[in-house]
């Protein structure tokens, strides 16, 4: 295939389209094609219909695989590349707050700028090996909050994946208030450069979670995210230990807490959710709140089970997201799809449910809260594409496509990733990057970050 220009119209086809999630009336087009012309689609349908219009684009040829719309993950950290094989400190953690202490939190205040550089982009590029193209990152670097988030937007656009980033603003050692000012200054920066639909970095205003801020801290980041017209992004019940210290404390549960701080609303994701109330899961029903579910993290803290088929029965958009377990939204899928199969003992349970976060609830998420028009393959949506080296060994019709997604196409090789119609991978080839030596960075990068993680001085 030749190199295409960076704004070069791109052709793709010979290949089955799926234009996004069939229970939103997604369509499969056999022998389809997709035609882009800058970060746009321009015209979906079948490819001999398209061929004409499509005399001065590039070809990318999906060699009879699927031609559908790259992945969303609604909350990833990217900073938490590097704790592979990192041994939390002292011993081992039995609940979810020792995690915390022994583990993320030591780890976030060993950061600097070249170790959450190399944490990004290994990520990143793990983002686009899997089909996910678009992140909602939530940042923590306690030692290294100023300026932090500019090193996350360089490794977004060094890599190509779109992304939305925040700082977790936290009080945990008295530094809110800077941690609120670097959300600000990036987001200040960001809206004025970008204000086009299609921007590749976009800015939330970051809150760890309740139990880590202070009235006055979160009263002035609903009061930012007010003024500069930005969504709040937070960890929320996570734990029964979060609601435990804010009935002390404040005499509420979290999320009462956090409607009496005006911070719920239509672009507020609240991220968890796992120990909600049925008077908490009717207050983010009516103020719009989003939830973000995360199956993996969840077991893998074994904090509990979030009530999505509740949450879904009241109307609260739930989307998913990895919280950095892994950067493939699929495995993610698939351990929501057997998570609440297996807690509600009933094994017909969520089925129709996990392909519509994924596929129909992420993508209406990131357009309510950022204003990305994403994960539709339809003319006016923005160019984020992948294929998928996936034969179906059965038919492969509306009625099939979710059985062939969530038991085959799940573990199919992502071989091209298109973003804002720019082809970042393809035939398995990250354009721009060698693999390799990316790694090589990121061990000696690892190293070093582990040795002042040991050290364990809290910033
Ligand atoms: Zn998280």
């Amino acid at each position: 295939m030749p190199e295409p220009e960076k704004d070069a119209a791109l052709f793709i086809c010979h290949g089955t389209v799926v234009t996004g999630g069939t229970s939103d009336g997604g369509r499969i087009i056999a022998d389809g094609a997709v035609l882009t012309a800058g970060s746009r689609i321009i015209a979906v349908g079948r490819r001999g219909e398209l061929r004409r219009k499509a005399r001065n684009a590039v070809e990318v040829d999906a060699r009879g695989g699927i031609i559908m719309p790259g992945m969303i993950n609604a909350h990833m950290h990217l900073y938490s590349t590097l704790a592979r094989g990192l041994a939390p400190l002292g011993p081992l953690p039995r609940n979810f707050p020792a995690v915390l202490e022994r583990l993320w939190w030591p780890l976030d205040a060993a950061l600097d700028g070249p170790s959450l550089h190399a944490s990004a982009e290994v990520a990143l590029v793990e983002c686009l090996r899997s089909g996910t193209t678009t992140i909602v990152d939530h940042h923590e670097s306690q030692s290294f909050q100023k300026g932090s988030l500019k090193v996350l937007e360089r490794a977004l656009r060094r890599t190509g994946v779109r992304g939305a980033l925040c700082l977790g603003i936290s009080d945990r050692y008295g530094r809110g208030t800077e941690g609120l000012e670097e959300n600000i200054s990036f987001a200040s920066r960001i809206a004025a450069r970008e204000k086009d639909g299609a921007a590749l970095v976009k800015a939330m205003i970051g809150l760890h979670a309740a139990f880590t801020v202070e009235e006055a801290t979160l009263k002035e980041a609903v009061q930012a995210a007010e003024d500069l017209d930005l969504g709040l992004h937070l960890h929320v019940a996570e734990d029964l230990a979060d609601q435990r210290a804010c009935r002390k404390k404040y005499g509420l549960s979290v999320v009462e807490r956090l409607a009496r701080g005006g911070a719920l609303g239509p672009r507020t994701l609240a991220v968890h959710a796992v120990h909600i109330s049925r008077e908490e899961i009717r207050l983010l029903a009516a103020s719009g709140t989003n939830v973000v579910h995360k199956p993996q993290s969840n077991m893998n803290n074994a904090v509990g089970v979030c009530p999505v088929p509740r949450l879904l029965r009241k109307n609260v958009l739930v989307g998913l997201g990895t919280d950095g377990m892994t950067a493939d939204m699929r495995q993610e899928a698939r351990a929501a799809l057997l998570l609440h199969k297996h807690a509600s003992g009933n094994p017909s349970a969520f089925f129709e449910e996990t392909c519509r976060l994924l596929l129909v609830n992420n993508p209406t998420l990131v357009r309510k809260v950022l204003g990305w028009k994403l994960g539709r393959l339809r003319p006016g949506y923005l160019a984020d594409i992948i294929v998928l080296d996936y034969h179906p060994p059965t038919p492969l019709n509306r009625n099939t496509f979710m059985g062939h997604f969530l038991f085959g196409m799940i573990s199919a090789r992502v071989s091209t990733a298109i973003v804002n119609g720019i082809l970042r991978m393809a035939d398995g080839k990250i354009r721009g990057i060698d693999e390799k030596a990316l790694a090589r960075r990121a061990a000696e990068q690892a190293a070093a970050l582990w040795k002042r993680f040991r050290r364990g001085k809290s910033p």
